[in-house]
């Protein structure tokens, strides 16, 4: 019966032997395997058997009519699907309707004309086989979405109805799909971190018809966090009208978390967790560009195991691994402990440390003020390293030589950096295990005594190894002692007395400067109550105060205790902040010094003339005191700019009812000028150096020696200063000013 294997098997189930055999004889022709059934329950039992490809059943029939067959097989699964064509009367129009109601595909007229039987017979099949394609693709599809993990969903705005696919409703982790009313239900599940740029897309592709794409997280309804991509397309309709959103949303949460993998594997050494060569270079530059911009210096670090190859060869490579381990351990912990305060966050400063070779490390230092930085990190890494390591039962003790590059005095490029840096380690080793060696040779040296002094100084206000000096203000037409200025000096134990512009930068940008200045305060306010109780008509003495030290909060704290607890009067003690320190932050500056004028301090302005303030500033600040920076007072006879400037400030300071004093007035020549431009408060070594506390004791009884030659004829009285009075000799309780000796007895002043 079967003309080839892939012979397309029909069934007919007609009663009438006649239709049978024409129709089935028609379609033989045409190359079908053709059954026949006379009866209803017949055709369903030869269904069952063999699965025909296509049904033609006859309406009218004893038994079972064609309705009922067909309505039995739509009923079963395994039958549902095949194309049934009901072989109807000519104008049997209600049995044509009965007919698709109980399932059937189509329908086709008796007498049968056997060509048009023929052709509708291919056209069902045809149509079955890609309804049936399209099942298989949509399955496929499905089955495709859900290994790719991608769901889709449509929103249509209009009706507000959403649809969503079976993987969609698994990748939002719901159990059937939630009502949705609004768009915005659909985002319900968005993390909270990113539902506003979901959104954003969202309403964009809404309301402009743009298409988009975003990656999100999701909150599962299941409690598991999923990364998801969505894209969301947007359709219009003939109208231009946007009346359809489709979305499709992948859950690439294993995707992020490989690629994440792989990229670890690929930027970190996977012994120690550090940042390999590869990233440390990257994050080096980034370093790099942002020193550049900020104008900042910063240093890579070479940080070699001394002799690491011995611990591989007598323990062997499982204790060198773990060893390896803890010094990455400590090399991390170390540059962590600095930057504490930074902002850097955790995973940009991994990258800061990195390991470079099998027994080599690198750091990368950044915001590296002076080399000594470097230097300082490079003893704490080498410190680190050498603790004692346990490792099995043995403890080792290792040492490690830090080389040391800076940028940009070393090399503006990574590969430069990194290239000095090495030479620079190699050097540190044929200096012996245990050092640091930087690439240029004299920073060596500099950072050396540098960092040797400013270990020093951590000790000398222990030590008590710090002294004020004082130097006398003299109001000159008077001749009076009308303040001082007390001066730190550093007696060191072996350098001698140390000058504070040698150690007082250094203080300020190791922190120093707080206790130092602490120091000072307290110092002065000592030896204020000393001359007090030893009946001394004290002066008012002036300290200054540095830029750190002013621009801490807890300085008017410190002052106020100091004044007490020596119960000194605050109008006693002055402070002195040079003028550049005021102009670098203006705001705070009126805040500090409204401060320490509500103390009860006087406020004087230091070095003025080379601070550039603006005249708009000064006037905001509440000083009481301007000085006259010695760099204008030293050429002021030759240099008509400079004294055109002395000139300008002493009638400014009038002109504000500011008190004006010179600084560094060295000669007769120099004085006798400034008291003819109308200054004449001075300080100067000529008329006292600044001195120890005993000598200025001596200078608060008797007075200093006025120098031959003054002329004061030209000031005009009354400037800063009440009536002159000279020849009051007589010391007295509180602050009161001293006559310079032998003024008076030069005759020169009436
Ligand atoms: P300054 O506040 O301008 O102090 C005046 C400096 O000029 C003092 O130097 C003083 O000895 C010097 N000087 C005074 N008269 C003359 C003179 O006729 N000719 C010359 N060539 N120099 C004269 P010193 O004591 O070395 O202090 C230098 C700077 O160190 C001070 O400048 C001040 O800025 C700072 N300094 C001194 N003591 C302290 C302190 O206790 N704390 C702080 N923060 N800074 C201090
Ligand atoms: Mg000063
Ligand atoms: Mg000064």
């Amino acid at each position: 019966m079967h003309r080839h294997q892939h012979t397309t098997r029909l069934l007919i189930i007609d009663d009438d032997l006649l239709v049978r055999t024409l129709a089935a004889e028609a379609l033989q022709s045409a190359g079908f395997d053709v059954m026949q059934a006379a009866d209803g329950r017949t055709g369903l039992t030869l269904l069952e058997q063999h699965h025909p490809a296509l049904v033609l059943l006859d309406v009218m029939m004893p038994g079972m009519n064609g309705f009922d067959v067909c309505q039995a097989m739509r009923g079963d699964p395994r039958h549902a699907r095949i194309p049934v064509i009901m072989l109807t009367g000519l104008d049997d129009t209600s049995s044509i309707q009965q007919s698709y109601e109980a399932g059937a595909t189509d329908f086709i007229t008796k007498p049968i004309n056997a060509t048009l039987l023929n052709y509708r017979v291919q056209y069902a099949l045809r149509a079955s086989r890609m309804i049936d394609e399209i099942d298989r693709q949509r399955a496929s599809l499905a089955n495709a979405q859900r290994i790719a993990r991608l769901g889709n969903w449509t929103w249509r705005p209009k009706d507000a109805r959403f649809e969503c696919s079976a993987e969609y409703q698994r990748i939002t982790g719901m159990a059937q799909p939630a009502p949705v009313h609004h768009w915005q239900d659909i985002l319900r599940n968005v993390h909270p971190g990113d539902a506003e740029r979901v959104a954003q897309a969202m309403q964009s592709a809404l309301e402009q018809g743009e298409a988009c794409a975003v990656a999100y997280r999701l909150l599962g309804r299941d409690g598991i966090e999923r990364t998801i991509y969505e894209q969301i397309d947007p359709f219009r309709d003939e109208q231009g009208e946007i009346y359809r959103i489709e979305g499709t949303t992948q859950d690439i949460t294993d995707r992020v978390a490989t690629e994440e993998r792989i990229r670890h594997l690929v930027d970190y050494d996977g012994l120690t967790g550090m940042a390999n060569r590869r990233l440390f270079s990257e994050a080096v530059q980034l370093g790099l560009n942002q020193s550049a911009r900020g104008n900042a210096k910063s240093a890579v670090l070479d940080i070699n195991i001394d002799r690491f190859k011995r611990i591989n060869e007598t323990l062997g490579h499982a204790a060198g691994d773990q060893v390896l381990k803890e010094v990455a351990r400590r090399i991390k912990g170390s540059v962590r402990a600095r930057d504490i305060a930074g902002s850097i966050d955790e995973t940009a400063q991994s990258r800061l440390s990195a390991r470079m070779s099998s027994d080599g490390f690198a750091v990368f230092l950044t915001d590296v003020r002076r080399a000594e930085d470097a230097a300082m990190i490079a003893r704490r890494l080498i410190d680190a390293i050498a603790r004692p390591l346990p490792c099995g039962e043995h403890e080792l003790t290792l040492s490690a030589c830090v080389g040391v590059a800076v940028y940009p005095d070393n090399g503006d490029s990574v590969g430069t950096l990194l290239k000095n840096a090495e030479t620079a380690m190699r050097q540190a080793k044929t200096i012996g295990p245990g050092s640091h060696s930087f690439f240029t040779p004299s920073m060596n040296t500099q950072s050396l005594a540098r960092l040797q002094l400013e270990n020093d100084l951590r000790g000398a206000i222990a030590r008590n190894e710090l002294v004020l000096f004082y130097q006398a203000r003299v109001d000159v037409p008077t001749g009076r002692l009308v303040g001082a200025e007390a001066l730190v000096r550093w007696q060191h134990p072996v350098r001698g007395l140390v000058p504070p512009n040698e150690f007082i930068p250094m203080a300020e940008e190791s922190g120093l400067i707080t206790p130092l200045t602490e120091w000072v305060v307290r110092a002065a306010c000592r030896q204020l109550q000393a001359w007090q109780q030893a009946n001394l008509p004290v002066v008012p003495l002036s300290v200054n105060l540095s830029a750190r030290s002013f621009h801490e909060s807890g300085l008017r704290d410190l002052i106020q205790l100091a004044l007490s607890e020596f119960g000194v009067a605050p109008s006693l003690l002055e402070g002195e902040i040079t003028e550049s320190v005021l102009m670098q932050d203006v705001s705070v500056a009126i805040t500090r010094l409204h401060e320490l004028r509500e103390v009860g301090l006087e406020l004087a302005i230091d070095d003025f003339g080379t601070g550039y303030s603006s005249l708009a500033y000064l006037k905001r600040f509440p000083l009481n005191v301007l000085k006259i920076d010695r760099a204008f007072v030293r050429d002021i006879l030759t240099d008509t700019h400079d004294s055109a400037i002395a000139s300008t400030i002493i009638t400014l300071g009038k002109t504000m009812g500011l008190t004006v004093v010179a600084e560094g007035m060295e000669t007769v020549e120099q004085a006798n000028h400034l008291l003819s431009l109308g200054c004449r408060l001075m300080q100067g070594y000529l008329f006292a150096r600044p001195v120890p506390a005993a000598a200025f004791a001596d200078m608060l009884r008797d007075g200093i020696a006025a120098p031959a030659g003054l002329d004061i004829q030209h000031v005009e009285s009354g400037v800063a200063l009440p009536a002159p009075d000279c020849f009051a000799l007589a010391p007295a309780a509180g602050h009161q000013q001293r006559p310079l000796a032998g003024v008076a007895a030069a005759g020169r002043l009436s």
